[in-house]
């Protein structure tokens, strides 16, 4: 069989079930796998969006105890909270300058953890401003990009009706609702000033979204998912030094938004398929979010 191309994400178990302790992990060179490790989530220090195979795929970067950092990629973003403990499974390490660093990676598991202690002294980070803006919404655009979970790369000709998609790239037939949605896009608000501004959104902020507007049914629906954001009154956005919507969120107006959206949910008709249609994305959500 034709090996897949995913040599820099390999998907292996844990070779070294045993846990490392940070002094540990400090001690290991760059590239080498930690099985399992217990950590306190400090402060996030950088927050970033990237490129990787034809996606944008987000990361977050936190210091965690004792004074070594932590890269989360992606959909992880939304499991870590500051100031809590996790159990890690399956890091990478890497080479920061002359400190080692954790990363995580596609098989990475986090488990909240009892309390871990808090070192007496932080190692001083520059920690990113964060800005709260809340204002109106005057515009936005959401961009749904489909990975293959396989081999990670984007895909351009994905139909969200087809029961199933063959890889763009691995050639492999899956089921459509495996495949990871990454969320990219702007948001547009008037300044006080009248002076729009357009904002960047992460993943994690959309993702954040839909889950805190228990919009999980029409998640991979971003003709509705704009609609809802647009039937804000006001959108509550936080914004990192970096210029990222890293928090998005608002208060939503009297009308109900069911009846705002989609013309064609009113069909009743259409009720049986859209049942089980809302009920397969629902699970494909619940897969997304079951490490949070
Ligand atoms: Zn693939």
């Amino acid at each position: 069989m034709e090996v897949v191309d995913d040599l820099d994400f390999p998907r292996r178990q844990p070779t070294k079930s045993d846990q490392l302790t940070v002094a540990q992990v400090l001690a290991l060179g760059p590239l080498q796998q930690v099985g399992v490790i217990e950590a306190r989530v400090l402060q996030a220090t950088a927050n970033r969006v990237v490129q990787v195979r034809g996606a944008p795929v987000e990361l977050k970067v936190f210091e965690i105890c004792d004074a070594t950092g932590l890269t989360v990629w992606d959909r992880l973003i939304l499991s870590v909270q500051e100031g809590r403990s996790y159990r890690f499974t399956t890091l990478t390490t890497r080479k920061e300058g002359d400190r080692t660093v954790l990363t995580t990676t596609p098989s990475t598991l986090v488990r909240t953890a009892a309390e871990v202690g808090q070192p007496a002294t932080l190692r001083p980070a520059h920690t990113s401003s964060e800005e709260v803006v809340r204002r109106p919404v005057a515009g936005v655009k959401i961009v749904a990009k489909p990975r293959c979970p396989r081999c990670h790369v984007g895909q351009d000709n994905l139909a969200p009706k087809c029961s199933t998609h063959r890889c763009e790239r691995c050639a492999i037939l899956q089921r459509t609702n495996g495949y990871i949605i990454s969320y990219s896009g702007v948001v547009i608000v008037v300044g006080r000033d009248g002076v729009e501004r357009s904002l960047s959104l992460t993943n994690s902020a959309v993702y954040g979204y839909v889950r805190d507007h228990f919009l999980a049914s029409c998640a991979h629906d971003g003709a509705a998912l704009k609609e809802s954001v647009m039937a804000l009154s006001e959108a509550e956005v936080t914004v990192s030094g970096e210029g990222l919507v890293v928090r998005f969120g608002g208060s939503i107006q009297a009308e109900p938004l069911a009846t705002a959206p989609v013309g064609e949910s009113t069909q009743p008709e259409a009720s049986d398929s859209r049942a089980s249609e809302a009920e397969s994305d629902t699970e494909g959500l619940d897969e997304l979010f079951r490490a949070v």
